[in-house]
């Protein structure tokens, strides 16, 4: 209550923004996931590593955009490329050689031939369900508990708040995640927990029994909305065994982790490939893109015109020349160090504040991602973080480090990604929030 009332103080701009933009913009925000009670804060700008709200707070960015902005905010660069490409024209519906360039770019750090373009991570899931679905000729699609991948209809199930409303049936539901989602969909989509390859082996079985034998599995091979949940050993090329062994496709649903915790993703990190791979978020450098990478065969499905990958601004030419300049200048190897580095410091700091205070905890990271898990067990899949997640922790967490001009990433999702742009002084002063937190929690 204490920090609430701080924070609300703190953005009486934001609060004013609020009431003037509900009346045409519905619930004042561009997207739901915008929205925190009792108003959302409304920025104004952003440089670098720090961004600053209309109230005129400035803020270390450890949110970046819901981990878009690995690059950091308005990196030169970038604007470089954009300003070049502006005077040229920014959309004419037919490629550019952008396009070839950052399609030969993806291909060499993920190892897989063939790629196309949309805008976002929910068309680029979309697109490669659909790609599954017609290269296996099957509609049932299978995923993990708890995970996310974008809000069209067939990923739409099993994502986590209907579990609170059916008590502790949740392994049994595929429930919608909201109003809008036809039964018939959700019919088509089944869950399995995390970290676990023999329920996966044992669903699958039991599906191709029913006679709804899975087109792809599609999954987060580390899952980066519960926290941050990395594989254990041995998980993924279990699960690469079995979807090989039935014949299902394998997607690795990159949004989040692609270009973010490695050169080449949780692919090359893990040293395990998929079928199919989707990006987002990073790969714009902050203007909307996203990519589906894929096999020779599978990949086929759309160069024969089995499917229609298709999409107006596919491959926008200013997003595809912000994502070049991106690839080549910014997410270099010296990047993907320095990325290292500040996590090591960051992970290690919140570690060794909570060993001090004795929190119930842990501090986790993996590239330029990671977080404070609040829990009194090791969190592994959506069943252990349900049951052990301190939440109440971690929302407090969020609102004490705002008032210290720390940006964190509400809700359950990693808490933070770090950006190139990030140094020693921003990793610094998250830790000392941190630890500042732990102290008057434990006074
Ligand atoms: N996949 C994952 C793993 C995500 O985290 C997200 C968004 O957070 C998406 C897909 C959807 O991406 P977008 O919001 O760009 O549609």
């Amino acid at each position: 209550k204490i920090e609430s009332d701080k924070l609300n103080a703190r953005t009486q701009g934001s609060k004013r923004m609020f009431a003037e933009a509900k009346e045409h913009l519905s619930g004042g925000v561009a997207s739901s996931y915008q929205l925190r009670d009792p108003w959302p804060i409304y920025i104004e700008r952003g440089s670098g590593p720090k961004i600053w709200d209309v109230d005129g707070n400035e803020m270390w960015d450890f949110h970046n955009g819901f981990g878009a902005m690995v690059q950091g905010h308005a990196h030169p660069a970038i604007g470089r490329a954009i300003a070049e490409r502006y005077p040229k024209g920014t959309h004419f519906g037919c490629a550019t050689e952008d396009d070839i360039i950052v399609a030969d770019e993806l291909s060499s750090r993920w190892g897989l031939p063939k790629w196309r373009f949309t805008n976002s991570g929910s068309e680029s899931t979309m697109d490669a369900i659909r790609i599954a679905r017609a290269y296996t000729g099957r509609d049932t699609v299978l995923k993990i508990f708890g995970s996310y991948h974008g809000h069209h209809d067939t990923v739409m199930v099993s994502i986590g708040v209907e579990y609170d409303q059916i008590g502790d049936h949740y392994h049994l539901a595929s429930l919608p995640y909201g109003g809008g989602i036809p039964q018939a969909t959700v019919d088509m989509t089944y869950a399995v927990p995390f970290n676990d390859a023999d329920a996966m082996e044992r669903r699958i079985i039991e599906l191709e029994a029913e006679g709804h034998k899975p087109a792809c599995v599609i999954m987060e091979a580390a899952m980066m909305n519960l926290g941050v949940v990395l594989p254990e050993p041995g998980y993924l090329e279990a699960v690469r065994d079995i979807t090989k062994r039935h014949g299902i496709v394998l997607i690795f649903d990159e949004v989040k982790t692609g270009l973010c915790i490695a050169a080449g993703g949780a692919t090359e990190k893990f040293g395990v490939k998929p079928d199919l791979v989707t990006l987002a978020k990073a790969l714009g450098g902050g203007l909307p893109a996203g990519a589906i990478g894929g096999t020779e065969e599978v990949m086929r499905v759309v160069e024969d015109h089995t499917v229609y990958q298709v999409g107006t601004y596919s491959g926008n030419p200013l997003s595809m020349a912000a994502a070049r300049a991106s690839l080549q200048e910014v997410l270099t190897p010296e990047a993907y160090a320095h990325l290292a580095h500040l996590n090591d410091r960051i992970v290690n700091g919140c570690q060794a504040v909570i060993d001090k205070y004795d929190l119930p905890g842990y501090a986790v990271g993996i590239g330029s991602k990671g977080c404070v898990t609040f829990s009194d067990q090791k969190v592994v899949d959506y069943e252990t973080y349900k049951a052990s997640q301190r939440g109440d922790l971690a929302e407090l967490a969020w609102l004490y480090n705002l008032n210290r001009g720390i940006f964190m990433t509400p809700g359950r999702e990693e808490e933070w990604t770090l950006s190139v742009t990030h140094t020693d002084e921003a990793i610094d002063a998250y830790v000392a929030a941190f630890e500042a937190l732990a102290r008057d929690l434990t006074k």
